[in-house]
């Protein structure tokens, strides 16, 4: 911003090489922005999030703007890699598609290194969200961004609605849920008072913000093993917390692991709490299952590492959902309601994984346009622009 407009200044401070600032200001997550001295916010933002926090009327005019637009053909809920796929695969028939959209790039932004899509030998994360971003943005795609859906009403003339928390809503002819997955928190006390000042989700994002301080991680599954590999290096001391009497990594991982001096692995442990002296974490508590009781470890820091939950509460009652709440599909990526597909993170389709993500997502979108063309309900005849059906 302060690059475009001049009576916009603006001061970066590397956290890694500038400890004391990172001490003074208590700062826990990164990045840390300050407008005017006071905090603003934390945490990964693009522009137009900045800008919506800065401009309170602008989810609203947002609504106001959705209430004009005409049905789609495809609405994409879910701007990740399914959904991204899904909105390219769609535009590339010519028809009428939209992507709805909390944050575009989804989890892939807060991704470092991605070593496994294939053809690419190496990427990095935000590298990755905004090259999804241009590809969508080379059809004519309507981009609806800083948009959380609420509600799913299936319609039964063939055209379904998608309300907003901003108080719009969009109809369209088929929809694609591309919502994924979120980090999946303990729920005990102190997590969320402590999150940010020391209770952290995202070893490569704020691990190097404990640089010689002592952390846990919780969790001893791939992600949480990954993670205190990742962080032994950088940090003091590593506590490894695994509810289960054993560790579920990969015993590649496991055996790295073990060779780490600076890292105790405490299993059988369910942490009970998350403590601190109101400003940052100073602790954490587990009861040891085996023999009941309970322990404190001091330290600063706390990475919770316990898997990922899929983002459908607002699906609930509107579609079908297994009982870990993932949206049910079928191998063609429909969901129980004709005319609702799903696709990636969200679905019920295992492995989640980036291009496992975009398969699933484009095989969404070709479901739905087969689907659009099979109709017969008057709403849900399809309208492909003359001159766009010709390049599709
Ligand atoms: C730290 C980390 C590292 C990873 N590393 C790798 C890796 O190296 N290789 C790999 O293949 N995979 C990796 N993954 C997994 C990969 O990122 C996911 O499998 C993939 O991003 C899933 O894509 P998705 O589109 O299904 O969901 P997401 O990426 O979760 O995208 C979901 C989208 O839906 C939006 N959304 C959510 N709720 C709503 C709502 N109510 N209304 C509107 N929009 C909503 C979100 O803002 C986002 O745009 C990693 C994941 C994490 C967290």
């Amino acid at each position: 911003m302060s690059v475009v407009n001049p009576r916009i200044r603006h001061v970066s401070i590397d956290g890694a090489l500038f400890q004391d600032e990172v001490d003074a200001r208590q700062v826990m997550s990164v990045p840390s922005i300050y407008l005017n001295d006071d905090l603003f916010d934390s945490g990964r933002k693009g522009v137009e999030e900045i800008l919506a926090k800065l401009d309170t009327g602008a989810a609203k005019r947002e609504a106001a703007k959705m209430g004009t637009k005409d049905a789609f053909d495809v609405l994409v809920i879910g701007g990740g890699p399914a959904g991204a796929a899904a909105a390219v695969y769609a535009a590339r028939k010519g028809i009428r598609t939209g992507v709805a959209s909390e944050r575009f790039g989804g989890q892939v932004l807060d991704t470092m290194g991605i070593e496994n899509f294939i053809s690419v030998k190496e990427t990095e994360g935000p590298k990755l969200a905004r090259q999804l971003e241009e590809h969508v943005r080379q059809y004519e795609v309507d981009i609806m961004n800083l948009q959380r859906a609420s509600a799913l009403v299936p319609g039964s003339d063939g055209l379904h609605e998608v309300r907003f928390e901003s108080g719009g809503s969009l109809r369209a002819k088929t929809v694609i849920l591309a919502t994924g997955a979120r980090w999946r928190q303990m729920g005990v006390p102190g997590e969320e008072q402590y999150r940010n000042k020391g209770v952290a989700y995202c070893p490569h994002c704020d691990g190097p913000l404990f640089k010689g301080k002592r952390v846990a991680v919780v969790g001893g599954g791939n992600s949480g093993v990954e993670a205190a590999i990742d962080l032994a290096g950088i940090v003091a001391h590593v506590t490894l917390l695994e509810f289960d009497t054993k560790l579920r990594a990969d015993e590649v991982l496991q055996r790295k692991l073990r060779s780490l001096a600076n890292v105790e692995v405490v299993l059988n442990a369910q942490t009970t709490e998350v403590t601190g002296d109101g400003q940052r974490v100073d602790g954490l508590v587990y009861t040891d299952r085996s023999s009941g009781d309970s322990r404190r470890v001091p330290l600063e820091g706390v990475f919770v590492q316990i898997g990922l939950l899929p983002n459908t509460e607002w699906l609930k009652g509107s579609v079908a959902l297994s009982p870990r709440g993932e949206i049910e599909v079928d191998a063609h990526g429909r969901t129980s309601v004709p005319g609702v597909f799903a696709a990636g993170d969200a679905t019920t389709t295992p492995y989640k994984q980036i291009i496992i993500s975009m398969g699933d997502g484009s095989k969404a979108a070709l479901s739905a346009f087969d689907h659009l063309i099979r109709s017969s309900s008057p709403a849900a005849k399809l309208e492909v622009r003359e001159e766009e059906a010709e390049t599709a």
